[in-house]
C-alpha cells in the first residue's frame, strides 16, 4: 500500500515505523524544525500509574500495553544501530512535610483507580532506601513498573528509520483529504499533525515547559515526582548526571520560549528536592503545546482513505505504540477490510 503520514512527532513516527515493518510504502510529510515540536519537549516518561491521577483507566490500560510494546521497539531500533537510553526503575513520589496533604491525595487518588489486582504496582517505601541522597524526605510512594526513554534519541532513531526505508518530504502540508495530500494520491492518508490539526479535530492546547540540567553532584536512579499544592515537579534522570526537570501545565497554545516564572518555579522546586542542583548547569529549556481533546482521551477517527490520530495530550510517549496498534487493527481500516468505511471515532 502507498501510505502518507502528515506529521513526524512521536505519533506519526511510531506509526511510520509500524507501517514500514508491515512492508507498506510510507511517505512522511513534516514541516521540519523538530526542535519546535511538542514531541521534542517531552520528558519521555512512560508513567501509566502516575498519570492515573488525572487520567481515566482507559488511558491506564493503553499505557500498560505500551509499556509492554516499547522494549520490543527499542530492541529492534538498537539492532539497526540506534542507541536509546531506557530505564525501568520506576517512579518515586515524595513531598515536603508541609505538603503531605497533596501526597496523601495523590496516593489515595491513584489507589482508588487502580484495579484490585494491580495494587501491588504501588508500594509505600522509605525514601532513603531507594534514593539515599533525598535526605529531606521520609515516606515515599514507589510506582515500581514505570519507565522512561530518551525522547530525543527515540525520535531521531525513528526518523532515521523513515529516511532509510521510506520517503521523507520536508514540507508544510496545506491540504489533507481522504487519499490525498497536497494533490498527491495515496491508498491511505494519516493525519498526525498534533495541535496543528485543530481545524479538523476538536483540540485545545496545553502548554508545557521543561529544562535539561547537568548536575554532577546529584545521583538519582529513579524518576522523582515532588507533590506540591500549586506546582508539581518531576525529575527524570538521564545518562551522565543529566536531569530533565518539568513540567508546567498551562492552558495556552503559546509555543514561545520558557517564561522566567516557569523557570524559577521549576528550578526552585528542583533545588528544594536536592541541594546538589544549586551548582547544576542549565543545558537547555524547551516548551511545547500538548494536543488535548476535551475528554483528555486519545482521538482516532477513520473515514475511507483517511485516519486522524491525535489528542495524545500529556501521554504521547506513553500511549503512542498502543494507540497506533489500536488504529491499525481496527476493522474499518483499509488494510483489514477493503470495503466501504463509514465515519468512525474511537
Ligand atoms: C513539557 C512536556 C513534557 C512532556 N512529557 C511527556 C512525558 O514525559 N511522557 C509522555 O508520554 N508525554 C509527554 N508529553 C506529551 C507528549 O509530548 C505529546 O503527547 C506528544 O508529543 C504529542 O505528539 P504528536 O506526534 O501527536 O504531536 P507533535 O509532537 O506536535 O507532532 C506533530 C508533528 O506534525 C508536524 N506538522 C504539523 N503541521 C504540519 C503540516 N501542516 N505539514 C507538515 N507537518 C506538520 C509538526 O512539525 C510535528 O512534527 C510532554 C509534553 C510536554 C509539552
Amino acid at each position: 500500500m502507498k501510505v502518507a503520514i502528515v506529521g513526524a512527532g512521536i505519533c506519526g513516527s511510531v506509526l511510520a515505523y509500524e507501517l514500514i515493518k508491515k512492508q507498506h510504502h510510507v511517505t512522511v510529510y513534516d514541516k521540519g524544525s523538530t526542535e519546535d515540536t511538542c514531541s521534542y519537549a517531552a520528558a519521555g516518561m512512560l508513567a501509566p500509574v502516575a498519570e492515573l491521577e488525572s487520567a481515566n483507566t482507559d488511558v491506564y490500560d493503553l499505557g500498560l500495553r505500551s509499556l509492554n510494546l516499547w522494549p520490543k521497539i527499542l530492541d529492534e531500533l538498537s539492532q539497526q544501530g540506534a542507541s536509546i537510553f531506557y530505564r525501568s526503575t520506576g517512579t518515586l513520589v515524595v513531598a515536603h512535610h508541609q505538603d503531605l496533604g497533596s501526597f496523601q491525595q495523590f496516593s489515595q487518588g491513584i489507589r482508588a483507580k487502580l484495579p484490585n489486582d494491580h495494587q501491588q504496582a504501588v508500594e509505600s517505601v522509605n525514601v532513603l532506601d531507594l534514593e539515599p541522597e533525598l535526605e529531606n524526605f521520609n515516606t515515599g510512594l514507589w510506582l515500581k513498573h514505570e519507565a522512561q526513554v530518551d525522547s530525543h534519541q527515540v525520535l531521531s532513531a525513528l526518523h532515521a528509520n523513515i529516511r532509510k526505508n521510506g520517503d521523507w518530504v520536508c514540507r508544510h502540508v496545506r491540504g489533507i483529504k481522504p487519499h490525498v495530500v497536497d494533490g498527491e494520491v495515496y491508498d491511505w492518508v494519516f493525519d498526525c499533525r498534533g495541535l496543528a490539526a485543530k481545524a479538523d479535530v476538536p483540540l485545545y492546547g496545553v502548554r508545557g515547559e521543561r529544562l535539561l540540567l547537568h548536575a554532577p553532584e546529584v545521583n538519582l536512579q529513579h524518576m522523582v515526582r515532588l507533590m506540591h499544592p500549586r506546582y508539581r515537579l518531576y525529575i527524570v534522570p538521564r545518562e551522565d548526571h543529566h536531569y530533565v526537570v518539568g513540567a508546567t501545565e498551562i492552558q495556552s497554545a503559546d509555543n514561545g520560549p520558557v517564561s522566567v516564572r516557569s523557570a524559577l518555579e521549576l528550578l526552585s522546586a528542583a533545588y528544594s528536592l536536592h541541594s546538589g542542583f544549586a551548582e547544576a548547569r542549565i543545558i537547555s529549556m524547551h516548551s511545547g503545546v500538548r494536543p488535548a481533546c476535551l475528554d483528555h482521551q486519545p482521538y482516532i477517527h477513520i473515514v475511507k482513505g483517511l485516519t486522524r490520530i491525535n489528542g495524545l495530550y500529556r501521554h504521547g510517549y506513553l500511549l503512542a505504540p498502543a494507540v497506533i496498534e489500536k488504529a491499525l487493527t481496527h476493522p474499518d481500516f483499509l488494510f483489514q477490510s477493503q470495503g466501504q468505511t463509514d465515519e468512525y471515532s474511537i
